[in-house]
């Protein structure tokens, strides 16, 4: 059912999950899925998945029973308890063999290819090292230390682009973003997954991620589209750079120390607006030849989102 094939020109992985052209598009609120089951009614189910055991995983994270709600307005111990169940899935995927990458996210709205309106997350857990967190990786050896640690760095000492920090997390627009709205959640200190943070960096991760999606909803008085990812410390005990093992070799359970190396948490929001009607669509520089052109500076987007947290409910 579901296929993995290898891009020679691209130098990446491509999955098939072919049963998914089956799945509910759109539903009315009467036929969601993700609603709780109604007495006298059919039972709701979860979507089909797109990786299955024992070569990856594929998990849907229902955020609330609330049909209208969204990540933005969940009450706050809720935003806060998401945290944990992320945590807790990282830890449990992250110690399975066939599962190398643990990959949290969120699509929101139909601009991004949203298929149901219910408030909800996804978690991949990749039988491989996708190339974007590969990509990363790459960067901290280019910049000879983790690379998150020092962009941020530089994004406090210049501060044109920081849109929202507290005493545990900044969230700026990248200096180099590809989209207009383009944020990056990032813990102050090292800590490379859920799994090496405090309970109070936990809240701390979510009072920043609802602050900045109210944001977004209030910056053009619209739900705000995006994709949201988290990425962390890849889950393989083996490099990044390092051939795959012998199949049946034993490995430990996932890392759960603070010390530097590959991966430091941080969420990414990629929202296609560039304004309230306009769509950022990725065409022929994009797509064709990978080099994202923007028509706006980051520090004039990071200006007005500054402005439109503050003024969020
Ligand atoms: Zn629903
Ligand atoms: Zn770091
Ligand atoms: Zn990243």
């Amino acid at each position: 059912m579901s296929e993995l094939r290898f891009n020679e020109l691209r130098d990446e992985q491509v999955v098939y999950a072919v049963h998914r052209q089956d799945r509910t598009f759109l539903p009315s609120r009467d036929h969601c899925p993700l609603c709780p089951t109604r007495p006298g009614s059919p039972e709701t189910e979860i979507p089909l998945p797109a990786f299955e055991a024992p070569r990856g995983a594929s998990e849907v994270v229902v955020y609330t029973d609330d049909h209208d709600a969204s990540f933005g307005t969940l009450a706050s111990e809720r935003a806060e308890a998401l945290m944990w169940v992320w945590r807790q899935r990282y830890e449990e995927l992250g110690a399975r063999e066939d599962i190398e990458y643990v990959f949290i996210f969120e699509n929101r709205g139909v601009e991004v290819g949203v298929t149901l309106h219910h408030p909800h997350g996804q978690i991949y857990g990749f039988p491989f090292l996708p190339p974007v967190p590969a990509l990363e990786h790459r960067a901290d050896a280019r910049m000879g230390g983790c690379a998150p640690c020092a962009l941020l760095q530089r994004e406090l000492v210049d501060g044109r682009r920081v849109v929202y920090e507290n005493d545990d997390v900044v969230a700026h627009v990248p200096y180099a973003a590809r989209w207009p709205y383009e944020v990056h959640v990032t813990m102050r200190e090292h800590r490379r997954s859920l799994l090496a943070c405090s309970p109070g960096e936990l809240r701390m991760l979510s009072v920043a991620l609802q602050s900045l999606t109210r944001g977004y909803d209030a910056l053009f008085e619209r739900p705000f589209p995006y994709v949201m990812a988290v990425h962390q410390a890849p889950t393989a005990s083996r490099p990044p750079d390092a051939p795959p093992p012998a199949s049946g070799a034993a490995r430990p359970a996932v890392r759960t120390d603070g010390d530097a190396g590959s991966g430091h948490l941080h969420v990414e929001f990629y929202p296609p607006l560039r304004t309230a009607e306009k769509l950022k669509y990725p065409a022929g520089s994009e797509q064709g030849a990978g080099t994202f052109i923007s028509d706006v500076f980051p520090e004039h987007s990071a200006a007005l989102l500054r402005e439109a947290i503050l003024r969020a409910p």
